[in-house]
């Protein structure tokens, strides 16, 4: 695509049939693209995809499949390959003239997911280590987010026992439609996620990723307070544990990312949850199993997995937080159902005295 390359406007819009709506997302499209730091972008047809017909009117159109090819320079460790349906319309005089870039259902059929910038004008802050994708009603928020991403990466990147040194997209959108769009969230109630760490394929159904990237609800973007800094410090210790925390009991990953984002805080300003704590009166036998985690008691269970992992740093060392981490994960990894012998081989003890341990310290702590 030598017309983005160049940001030459014209001749990328060139192509395009006389339709307004089509230009203009269009134009929007080519705005973004100038706006992102792109390793590489481009087009790759499939020949063998194209389709000439002819219509009752008599005249042609052609249909042909694309791969869009795509990929943040800093942010994305390989190109992200995303397949795209075109539509083109053969003028009178014999050229090509392009009337549809989107296919919602041939789309869904297909596993893509949509980007922000391939739907609507975004406003894009790229400073140094954080990439940060607004839209217009969420951009006068757009620095603030970013300076407090960038804040909670030199505090979360030292913490983490890995090597990470590509920078974190954030998305900070005031709809919920990208995050309502994305695959296998957890708990699948995308208004119970206050954000969310997600992995983007090198391209649809792929185990390998190109980054992980995160973004926070709507009504997370305007808040200017602890509460979001503590939720961006969550979600950057899953992008830079990646794929490492997919297969180990949810409670750890959570409370691991839950620990080190309290951490920070004052310990007499750390705030649980009031069902987290109610939960600890009434006594804790077992910790929230995988299948559960994110269900109704998803408040109680983020403080129970929370005090948890502040437990084990706390009595056995945090070095044994992370040997925990490390045994879980190993092999084909550790299901919340089979943890009672790791949880023995390396702490000493089972589910549920780890349990009744975490239901104490709440309780001694938020009474
Ligand atoms: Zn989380």
């Amino acid at each position: 695509m030598r017309a983005i390359k160049t940001g030459n406007e014209s001749t990328f819009l060139a192509g395009l049939a006389a339709d307004p709506a089509l230009r203009g997302s269009e134009r929007d499209y080519f705005d973004n693209l100038q706006d992102l730091p792109l390793a590489r972008f481009g087009y790759r047809l499939d020949t063998a995809s194209v389709q000439e017909q002819q219509a009752d009117d008599g005249s042609y159109r052609v249909q042909a499949e694309l791969t869009v090819v795509t990929q943040l320079d800093g942010f994305d460790d390989r190109p992200v390959r995303a397949p795209a349906r075109f539509v083109f319309e053969r003028a009178d005089d014999g050229t090509l003239l392009l009337t549809s870039t989107h296919d919602a259902a041939w789309e869904a059929d297909h596993g893509v997911t949509r980007q922000p910038w391939e739907t609507e004008r975004v406003e894009v802050i790229n400073s140094d280590q954080v990439l940060g994708i607004f839209d217009k009603p969420s951009a006068a928020h757009g620095w603030q987010i970013v300076d407090d991403v960038a804040d909670a990466l030199a505090a979360i990147r030292p913490e983490l026992p890995v090597e990470w040194d590509s920078g974190v997209v954030v998305y900070g959108l005031s709809t919920t439609e990208f995050l309502s769009s994305l695959a296998d969230l957890p708990g699948g109630v995308p208004d119970r996620l206050d954000g969310v760490a997600f992995p983007v394929p090198i391209s649809p159904g792929s185990q390998t990723y190109a980054s992980t990237r995160f973004l926070l609800h709507p009504r997370m973007v305007g808040r200017r307070d602890d509460a979001r800094r503590r939720l961006i410090r969550h979600e950057l210790v899953h992008v830079g544990l990646g794929r490492l925390d997919d297969r180990i009991p949810t409670w750890l990953s959570e409370g691991i990312a839950e620990y080190l984002a309290a951490r920070p805080i004052a310990p007499q300003d750390r705030l649980i949850s009031r069902d987290a704590v109610n939960a600890a009166q009434r006594g804790i036998t077992e910790l929230p199993s995988d299948q559960e985690f994110n269900g109704d008691d998803s408040s109680a269970n983020y403080g129970i997995a929370w005090f948890a992992c502040d437990y084990i740093a706390d009595t056995y060392g945090e070095s044994t937080l992370w040997k925990l981490f490390n045994v879980m994960r190993a092999g084909n990894g550790t299901a919340s159902a089979d943890q009672d012998e790791v949880l023995r081989d390396v702490l000493g003890v089972g589910e549920a005295d780890l349990a009744r341990a975490t239901g104490d310290r709440i309780t001694s702590v938020f009474g």
